[in-house]
């Protein structure tokens, strides 16, 4: 019993590794080549996929050389078309694990942002990255 299962899970890896080596694929034949900024050139490992979807996938891309972040969206409209648009994001979320645990959440409300403020403005930031 224990194969079978083991077996299917390795499948299900694999599977879900291929589709990776998919979108990685697709994303390489449009993305840009070269780091905006410095011009390094971008390896694979450098594409980090947040998020795959049926026609779109979203990659994390960041420059070995000077760490330029960008967000990477990959985008197949028709069957052999493909498009890319690459953002900058000047936030401080800099790991692929740390983007998919944002990318997920609702916008942010009015009211908490205004709760943010109310509480940076009272100074009480530990209790605030505390909760
Ligand atoms: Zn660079």
């Amino acid at each position: 019993m224990r194969n079978i299962s083991d077996t299917t899970k390795r499948q299900s890896d694999l599977k879900k590794q291929e589709l990776k080596d998919q979108a990685l694929k697709e994303a390489r034949a449009v993305a840009p080549k070269y780091c905006e900024k410095c011009g390094t050139q971008y390896k694979d490992e450098n594409f980090n996929l947040v998020k795959k979807e049926q026609n779109q996938a979203v990659f994390h891309l960041k420059c070995p050389n000077c760490n330029n972040t960008y967000m990477l969206n990959v985008v197949a409209p028709a069957p052999h078309m493909m498009a890319s648009q690459r953002s900058s994001i000047n936030i401080d979320v800099n790991s692929p694990e740390e983007l998919s645990k944002f990318a997920g959440k609702g916008s942010v409300t009015r009211d908490e942002v205004i709760d943010i403020y109310q509480k940076l403005k009272s100074g009480d930031i530990e209790e605030f990255l505390r909760s």
